[in-house]
């Protein structure tokens, strides 16, 4: 059902609780397409974002929303632990005003890229020179139709409540909190406390009274040492309380997720520099309540998939030296796999080290998950560079329990993972960075190397590399707040990175999108088409900027082919 046929039932909710509307589509479950709302205005003309964006999500009769992202679905479950069913209400997005009355106490809203501030979004405004993506343009409607259905329901004393892992973003631009009429923005992880935030933000209590809660926000240095610093628009846990909820303060799902998205772990552990979720209490869900969210998703949502939200999926419970517990990932997969209805899964992160070292593992997994050339298993990997230099300096537990030098290059060790995700039928969306602190032109050199390599690699069998690659922008924090970002601040090296990710996606673009559209033929050919031509206008524009810079192409094409194809292929016999 979609939303307009839902009923116009208007039943005011003390909370209501939704998120950034980017959040609430499919984008066509075409690989890489939930990234489109990255995209700056400018580049995307509205009609071709909404062709490939998908149609609405599902309404219930009544306006709830019969999907809505995991997040969401959370929350609202630790808020029915203490609330009725009609004071908190998650809507469908045509129905939000329905619920909004004259005493609505708190609308909250969940975020991931409100100002724009994500890497891959840089990506896109440093090379566009535009500020204004569709992640800010639709999370601003979103606030601005809220603020005036409030006014319009004459009530004065709601709270508008931001939060979610976009939230960093305020932090680095506190002024557009009152600037959108944002009341506050609660930062970090909230499952255990929600209940007495909202009852607390409900009263009018002031939150200093609560030593659980600080008003302000937390930062990081540039050695990620933790501070906090003070703002009454802020709202996050205070330092001398606990930072995050405990594995059993969680609570389960009680409806459908957008995607089929469960969670199956928190934190990681893994230890990149750059990287915040390392720094968060780990905490693994048994395989056993993994499966009961999935079958919400199944039976309530008709969904046939799962897809495990995890930051590092091969350090589930994993052993010494970050080893993956390869008995623990059998049992979560096989748990998932075993509800009934269900016919495919796959996790949403993972390292690329594990195949590289565990094919074994790898080909076990595919087996469990069904996997084949028609149902293949989508993993998103930063491998973040092609040099052993960087890879050493800011994630050298990421290789592990391989190590540069004695098991190869970074290189060969993605590459060799690479082999094993696609031989048995998984499809890696890396991301490379740029940016990085102590980057060198040749170290974004490698990179491209290394891209370039992966691009005319296949398997033995003649099958080519399955992978796309995207590049993100590491902005320092000074000139993202002077919003002094265009394409210029990219040295000739860093250029080349994007124009080699985007030559790669231009390629896996036309080669694959009619096969992975859905929906009905005319919609899937104008889906493919879309998706063909922009990849390869996106990589035109690229290469344009790369020939204004006095780049040359041809070199970058080729950049590292001889090195690294005349190096050996594998380092695991078993695989040959
Ligand atoms: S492995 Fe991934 S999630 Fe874990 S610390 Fe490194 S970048 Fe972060």
């Amino acid at each position: 059902m979609d939303g307009s046929s839902a009923s116009s039932q208007k039943v005011s909710a003390k909370y209501v609780v939704l998120s950034d509307t980017t959040l609430w589509y499919s984008y066509r479950d075409f690989p890489l397409l939930d990234f489109l709302p990255c995209a700056p205005t400018n580049t995307i003309p509205d009609f071709v974002y909404r062709l490939l964006r998908g149609p609405a999500p599902a309404a219930l009769p009544d306006g709830r929303a019969l999907y809505a992202p995991y997040s969401i679905r959370l929350l609202e479950s630790a808020l029915l632990q203490r609330y009725q069913e009609d004071q908190v209400v998650v809507p469908h997005q045509d129905y939000i005003e329905n619920f909004i009355g004259s005493d609505t106490e708190i609308v909250a809203v969940g975020t991931m890229d409100p100002l724009g501030y994500g890497p891959l979004t840089m990506s896109f405004t440093t090379l566009f020179n535009n500020y204004y993506p569709y992640v800010r343009k639709e999370f601003e409607r979103l606030i601005l139709r809220i603020t005036k259905c409030l006014k319009r329901k004459g009530n004065k004393k709601a709270r508008i409540l931001v939060g979610g892992p976009g939230v960093w973003e305020f932090t680095i631009s506190p002024e557009e909190l009152d600037r959108l009429g944002i009341s506050f923005a609660f930062q970090g992880e909230a499952d255990d406390i929600v209940c007495d935030l909202f009852g607390w933000l409900s009263e009018g209590v002031a939150l200093e009274a609560h030593e659980s809660l600080f008003p302000g926000f937390y930062t990081f240095d540039s050695n990620f040492h933790k501070s906090w610093i003070t703002n009454k628009k802020f709202i996050t846990r205070g330092a001398f309380s606990r930072q995050a909820p405990k594995l059993e303060q969680i609570p389960e799902i009680r409806r459908p997720s957008m995607k089929s998205l469960v969670e199956v772990m928190r934190g990681c552990g893994i230890g990149c520099d750059f990287c915040e979720v390392t720094l968060r209490p780990l905490r693994y869900y048994p395989p056993e309540r993994v499966a009961r969210e999935v079958e919400i998703n199944v039976r309530l949502g008709g969904f046939r998939n799962a897809w495990l939200q995890t930051d590092e999926v091969f350090a589930y419970m994993h052993g010494k030296n970050f080893e993956p517990n390869q008995e623990a990932l059998i049992s979560l997969f096989k748990a998932v796999m075993s509800v009934r209805g269900v016919e495919s899964t796959n996790p949403t992160h993972g390292r690329i080290s594990i195949p590289s070292a565990y094919p074994d593992l790898i080909r076990n997994l595919s087996q469990i998950a069904k996997a084949s050339p028609s149902n293949w298993i989508g993993i998103q990997v930063g491998i973040e560079t092609g040099s052993d230099r960087l890879a050493k300096i800011h994630m050298p537990n990421k290789t592990l329990p391989l190590k540069i030098g004695q098991d190869g290059s970074w290189a060969e060790i993605v590459w060799r993972g690479t082999y094993v995700l696609n031989k048995y039928y998984w499809r890696p969306a890396f991301t490379v960075q740029v940016g990085q602190p102590g980057e060198t032109p040749e170290d974004n050199w490698e990179t491209v190397a290394l891209i370039n390599w992966l691009s005319n690699s296949s398997l033995d069998d003649g099958r080519p590399f399955e992978f796309t690659v995207t590049p993100m922008q590491n902005v320092p924090l000074g000139r993202l707040k002077s919003r002094n970002l265009t394409a210029n601040m990219l040295d000739e090296s860093q250029l080349a990175v994007y124009y080699a990710s985007y030559r790669h996606l231009a390629k896996m673009a036309s080669r694959n999108a009619m096969r992975d559209s859905g929906g009905n033929p005319l919609v899937r050919l104008a889906t493919a088409a879309a998706i063909s031509f922009g990849g390869k206008l996106m990589f035109q524009t690229i290469k344009t900027i790369c020939k204004q810079r006095g780049i040359d192409v041809d070199k970058v094409n080729v950049h590292g082919l001889d090195r690294k194809l005349s190096q050996p292929r594998l380092l695991n016999p078993r695989l040959s």
